[in-house]
């Protein structure tokens, strides 16, 4: 790539990391913006609005896409119906950064992957202002996004030679953008949405991600070169796998099991625990003193707050924990995840049993939300990380990209485990979501004992395999 050697020799660095970091955090905070802005207003639109009557006849595609969801669950009038369109789209953005991976790694490189990415998506976002359109618009931002989410993540570890220690603390504030993304832009795009018209709030989505682009590309010397091209300039060849490539593919693949029931779980805060906020929780500020109530909706903010909130923390935890060689391994740390993403449950089970009726306080849910937080951060940005330092670099982005199916197979799965909500008794329903986390927290945990060889030997194994290469070039150079 024609921009490395200024990326290289323009190194800058913003409090001890790379300044294309703040680059990519902003991206990708605009990016999310306009992903989350867009999606809390989705469900609102459709039932509200777009799938009555005389609208739904008139948006391409419906009756196909209603017969084909009908031909699987039966007749589905307008709230299952939309919930199944939600349902889907949540899950297929997370399947296509598969093959946006390999695109990236095999043909286009994973800049031009986010430039393309980025444009389908804005053009998805200006798409839905028109009602006939839905399809086309969730369909444009399912392929942009295959293209975008994984090519992104992997840039930020590229700005880290390999076995930088820096790499998961970068992860850290990458997930503090998107949280910062997602916690604006229901605020924003939905309040735009349900106040001056839901197209509104899709145009404000369309304008985050157009600003996300402008700065992006505003800032492409600043971003490292594509890791198949740096890899090239190292060695002069693509590499085959080796032994150790083909192990820490197989340990990925591996903790993508329990990962996919973190996901399955978690994303229940969407759907189950909004309708437990609505329908079983008290949400007056201060019952008999400011009898304000928090709205409903609000509560989806609590998460990507908590993010921001506690990252700091977690990451001088961490920290010290280093300097002392008592920091978790990433595999304990995702089975920690796991465990405090159980715990998030049995306080909803205790909440649930303290009030069989409903009415629980609302600190209920803040306290899940704390803890859920807790499990996301041991868990999904070190997930990142792992993938961004042990994945060959020839298929990076397809492994970034398989990385993010966990979501896709999470989100099909919590639409399931969701469907049960309304028949179970609800210490029993949140005793199981508790049960599914600590079992996978378990098994990830046990995963420890073959994963730990593999996932700590390759940063050591690159950073020699570079360091010869850096030499060999060196040596080069002397001899002409
Ligand atoms: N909230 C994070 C994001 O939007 C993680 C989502 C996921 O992988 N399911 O990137």
């Amino acid at each position: 790539m024609a921009n490395a050697t200024a990326y290289q020799n323009g190194e800058k660095s913003l409090f001890g990391h790379p300044r294309g970091l703040t680059y990519l955090f902003t991206t990708e905070m605009w990016e999310r913006f306009s992903y989350y802005g867009m999606r809390a207003i989705l469900v609102l639109y459709l039932t509200n609005y777009l799938l009555l009557e005389p609208t739904a006849s008139n948006v391409i595609g419906y009756h196909t896409l209603k017969r084909f969801f009908e031909s699987m669950t039966g007749p589905l009038d307008v709230q299952p119906f939309s919930s199944m369109i939600y349902g889907t789209y949540t899950a297929f953005v997370y399947l296509t950064p598969f093959f946006g991976g390999i695109i990236a790694d095999r043909w286009i490189g994973q800049r031009y992957a986010v430039i393309i990415g980025g444009i389908i998506m804005a053009a998805g976002e200006f798409v839905l202002m028109v009602p006939q359109f839905l399809f086309l618009g969730l369909g444009l931002l399912i392929i942009g996004n295959g293209f975008f989410k994984p090519n992104i993540s992997t840039q930020v570890g590229n700005l880290y030679q390999p076995g930088d220690s820096r790499i998961d603390r970068a992860y850290s504030i990458f997930y503090v953008g998107i949280n910062v993304g997602a916690f604006f832009s229901p605020l924003i795009c939905g309040s735009l949405g349900e106040t001056v018209g839901y197209q509104w709030g899709f145009f404000a989505a369309g304008i985050g991600m157009v600003i996300g682009q402008l700065i992006y590309v505003f800032a492409l010397r600043t971003l490292p070169p594509d890791r198949v091209a740096r890899l090239k300039t190292h060695t002069e060849e693509k590499k085959p796998l080796t032994r150790q490539d083909w192990k820490a593919i197989f340990a990925i693949i591996l903790l993508c099991i329990p990962v996919t029931f973190f996901w399955a779980t978690y994303e229940q805060q969407g759907n189950t625990i909004n309708l437990w906020a609505q329908n079983f929780t008290n949400r007056e500020l201060i019952p008999g003193l400011i009898d304000w109530e928090i709205p409903v909706t609000w509560f989806q903010a609590f998460n990507p707050f908590m993010i921001a909130a506690f990252t700091p923390l977690i990451v001088s935890l961490w920290g010290r924990q280093s300097k002392k060689g008592t920091e978790p391994s990433t595999v304990t740390k995702m089975a920690l995840g796991l465990f405090l993403l159980a715990i998030s449950y049995l306080v909803m089970a205790l909440a649930a049993h303290l009030a069989p009726q409903g009415g629980a306080s609302w600190l209920w849910l803040a306290l899940f939300f704390a803890f859920i937080t807790l499990g996301e951060l041991y868990l999904s940005p070190i997930g990142l990380a792992l993938v961004a330092r042990v994945a060959p670099a020839q298929i990076l982005s397809m492994m970034m990209g398989l990385w993010f199916i966990t979501s896709f197979t999470g989100n099909l799965l919590q639409g399931y485990i969701g469907s049960f909500f309304s028949q179970m008794d609800k210490v029993s329903f949140f005793l199981m979501c508790s049960a599914i986390g600590a079992v996978a927290g378990v098994l990830t945990w046990l995963f420890n004992f073959p994963l730990r060889p593999i996932l700590e030997a390759k940063p050591a194994a690159d950073a020699a395999a570079a360091a010869a290469a850096a030499a060999a070039a060196n040596a080069r150079g002397a001899e002409a």
